[in-house]
């Protein structure tokens, strides 16, 4: 019982969930906290981490998967710092700031690439060495796990921001991203989908067109992944992807679109068992936060 603690955070546009693990991935204590902005919402965060390991033991080392745009290069002196955020008082908000008082590593990764991670370790991903996990909701983002790390460069990726063929004869609707307009997110995301037809996919009496739509340009999404990353499993989660039938569109475009060019075992006929939906639901990414917390104190304890 000596083994030290991890603390872990999943920090999302409304809610934070926070939890203590053992190593093992065991949870000890969770609690929902409310964002509000960071000034607010921080100490509340550090409040329920020192009260926590008063009862059950010391803190490690931290793992946070967080919104962003956030800084995860480990050489940058702003690491896990939220960068250009929009929200009202989160730009420049730094998570290791807030829990410097426990002095333990700490681990930021952003929240589609902790989901990632949890969904490769303990849920849709179990036995991949490489996963590509893409959430389709109030944006769309990818975080691709190898060999149990979210794989990056300079930066986390952002394949929601990858320009998709759109034909102005089927869909003319401009898009709705504020930097490229018709850019993947700006067509295919819940608030897209919203300005486009005037209501969500869960709001519409028929949405079989809209979803046969949305799942052609998820379908561009799910192709440039297996050209780029050879992934053994594509999973996608998110609000838009419970839409009725849109899994299986999505299966059925992606092979029509791969056209037969990759020709792997792992793609098998109709995609049902390659693209998958997510398993754990909303556990996701406290799992994935839990496992960048261990991944904080096993990288220090092996740190020269
Ligand atoms: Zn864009």
């Amino acid at each position: 019982m000596s083994e030290p603690l991890i603390g872990a955070i999943e920090a999302g546009g409304t809610k934070f969930v926070l939890a203590l693990a053992r190593q093992d991935g065991t949870i000890l204590r969770r609690e929902r906290v409310e964002t509000r902005t960071a000034a607010e919402t921080l100490p509340e965060v550090a409040a329920f981490f020192r009260a926590a390991a008063a009862i059950h033991g010391p803190i490690g080392g931290f793992g946070v998967g967080s919104f962003g745009p956030l800084d995860i290069d480990p050489t940058s002196p702003t690491y896990g710092t939220i960068t250009t955020t929009p929200k009202p008082g989160w730009s420049g908000a730094r998570f290791a700031e807030a829990l410097g008082e426990f002095a333990v590593p700490l681990m930021v990764d952003t929240d589609v690439n902790a989901a990632a991670l949890g969904e490769c370790l303990a849920g849709a991903g179990r036995g991949c060495r490489t996963l590509a996990y893409t959430t389709v909701g109030t944006g769309i983002g990818t975080g691709v796990v190898q060999a149990g790390r979210p794989l990056a460069g300079f930066s986390h990726y952002e394949s929601g921001h990858l320009r998709v063929p759109r034909d102005p004869a089927c869909d003319s609707f401009a898009g709705s991203c504020p930097y490229h307009g018709d850019c993947l997110e700006g067509l295919a995301c819940g608030p897209a989908i919203k300005a486009r037809f005037g209501r969500g996919l869960d709001e519409m009496v028929d949405p079989a067109a809209a979803v046969e739509l949305i799942a052609g340009y998820l379908a561009d999404l799910a192709m440039t992944l297996i050209l780029l990353h050879a992934p053994d499993r594509l999973a996608f989660g998110g609000g838009v992807m419970k839409a009725p039938g849109m899994l299986e569109a999505l299966r059925r475009i992606t092979e029509m679109r791969l056209a037969g060019y990759v020709v792997h075992p792992r793609l098998d006929p109709g995609l049902a068992s390659y693209i998958v939906g997510p398993m754990l639901g909303d556990d996701a990414g406290i799992t994935g936060a839990v496992e960048l917390g261990r991944q904080a104190i096993a990288q220090a304890a092996s740190a020269p």
